[in-house]
């Protein structure tokens, strides 16, 4: 029975051994990738980062999740535990890009919806390359009214999370129980993200421009993401999150890291 157990604990320490070791061969293979996106975009100018400016309310939560992030402590594991999402991936290789609604794909205010433009031809094209989740901070019934808009054939969509699934205002990506180098987050809200920092797309909040054109250009710089082996490694270097803490706000991390 001791020796038993004796065994027992000599196979975690090796499994966890097998996995820093593993994690040491992503991060160099990660070092050594190169910024092939980052090279593409300097030529047809810069998704994302031309259009922030440093005055709006997507820079200063930017800064504040960054902050956060530095702050956080990972929720036990059995909070994940209970809110795992099983999900059926189209392809056993798939990423999995996980969506925020509101501000992100819709804008609803007073019993009025409006949808993104773009958003039917960015679902559209988008399920068929990866594993799509729609992450919603609201109820079930908000979700399912939304989602009789921009998915009213329930096509797109492989899992619908709402409130329940989040861990305090956290959408927690362990309960996808997908290896974070395939998983992304796109949302609105950075704090939302704040578990996973660097598994995050930042996106232009939609207030019901009719100009709007965020989800087409994001579109475009997803096709190139979804390729990478580890999505953390391009996302770290594009939007700079990590780094966002070290100036006094917003404003500041903005025109120094994207200028
Ligand atoms: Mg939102």
């Amino acid at each position: 029975m001791k020796s038993n157990n004796h065994s027992k604990s000599c196979q975690i320490i090796i499994n966890k051994k097998y996995d820093d070791l593993k994690n040491l061969e992503t991060q160099r293979t990660a070092d050594t990738t190169p910024d092939l996106i980052i090279d593409d975009e300097k030529q047809k100018g810069n998704y994302f980062t031309s259009k922030i400016s440093s005055d709006c309310k997507l820079a200063r939560e930017l800064y504040e999740a960054s902050v956060q992030s530095h702050w956080y402590f990972e929720q036990p594991k059995e909070f994940v535990d209970k809110r795992i999402v099983k999900l059926k991936k189209q392809q056993k290789n798939d990423k999995v890009v996980v969506l925020d609604l509101d501000e992100t794909l819709v804008y609803h205010r007073k019993n009025k919806s409006l949808i993104r433009p773009y958003c039917k031809q960015f679902l559209e094209r988008l399920s068929k390359v990866c594993t799509l989740v729609l992450f919603t901070a609201a109820k079930m019934e908000h979700a399912t009214n939304m989602l009789k808009l921009i998915d009213p054939k329930k096509q797109y969509f492989k899992a619908v999370c709402t409130m329940d699934h989040m861990i305090g205002n956290v959408k927690d990506l362990r309960i996808f129980q997908t290896d974070f180098k395939d998983i992304i987050i796109i949302d609105n809200c950075p704090l939302n993200f704040i578990g996973q920092i660097n598994n995050g797309v930042p996106i232009m909040p939609f207030e019901g421009e009719n100009e709007d054109n965020q989800l087409e250009e994001l579109l475009q710089y997803l096709e190139k993401l979804l390729l990478v082996e580890d999505v953390r490694v391009e996302l770290s270097k594009k939007f700079k999150l990590e780094q966002f803490y070290k100036e006094l706000n917003g404003r500041q991390a903005i025109n120094k890291l994207y200028k």
